[in-house]
């Protein structure tokens, strides 16, 4: 059978009509149970023999603003300075004194600096940092306090707080920055 052409025309009108909002809710859904929540960050602290390593899992709009790749000279600008303050670890955290913490090594992580590319999911890029801190008395260490939500005020919202050491294990939920008891 033959359809009349009106027809046709009508149905892919409609077809271009359903996909524009179906495409929208498939964004919407995997905004919400995707990969990563744009706000939301991951933070774990291991205390070991020689020191601390802090490890940041984040979405990179949390850091940079956006996730695309950097082309223009302002998003590379942008990118470049966010990789900086990331670097000077020092400025993120601060330790109880007795504990004699300072800064070894940085580690930063993201398919937008082209060291990775795993970790780019659709139009969604991570940028994970690894800090090691090296401490003097590392089993003195009893409090960390994050500076994360005021160096990047427009990106952190929420961020999970994992913690271990030789004695102990908890998490807590931050909201801003705050000091962490590592202790029982
Ligand atoms: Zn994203």
């Amino acid at each position: 059978m033959k359809f009349p052409s009106t027809l046709i025309s009508t149905l892919s009108l409609l077809l271009a009509l359903s996909s524009s909002p179906l495409h929208a809710d498939e964004h919407a859904i995997h905004e919400e149970h995707g990969v990563h929540e744009h706000g939301a960050a991951t933070l774990s602290l291991a205390v070991g023999e020689a020191g601390v390593d802090i490890m940041l899992e984040s979405p990179a709009a949390n850091i940079v603003g956006f996730e695309h790749a950097a082309t223009t000279d302002e998003d590379k600008q942008t990118l470049a300075d966010a990789q900086k303050k990331l670097e000077a670890g020092a400025d993120l955290f601060a330790f109880n004194t007795e504990a004699g913490c300072t800064l070894n090594s940085t580690e930063v992580v993201s398919a937008l600096l082209g060291n990775t590319n795993t970790e780019k999911h659709d139009d969604h890029s991570d940028m994970d940092v690894a800090w090691a801190f090296t401490c003097t008395a590392p089993a003195a260490l009893t409090e960390v306090t994050t500076k994360l939500f005021a160096a990047f005020p427009d990106g952190f919202e929420h961020l999970k707080v994992e913690w271990v050491t030789d004695k102990s294990a908890s998490a807590v939920a931050l909201e801003k920055d705050d000091t962490i008891k590592l202790t029982p």
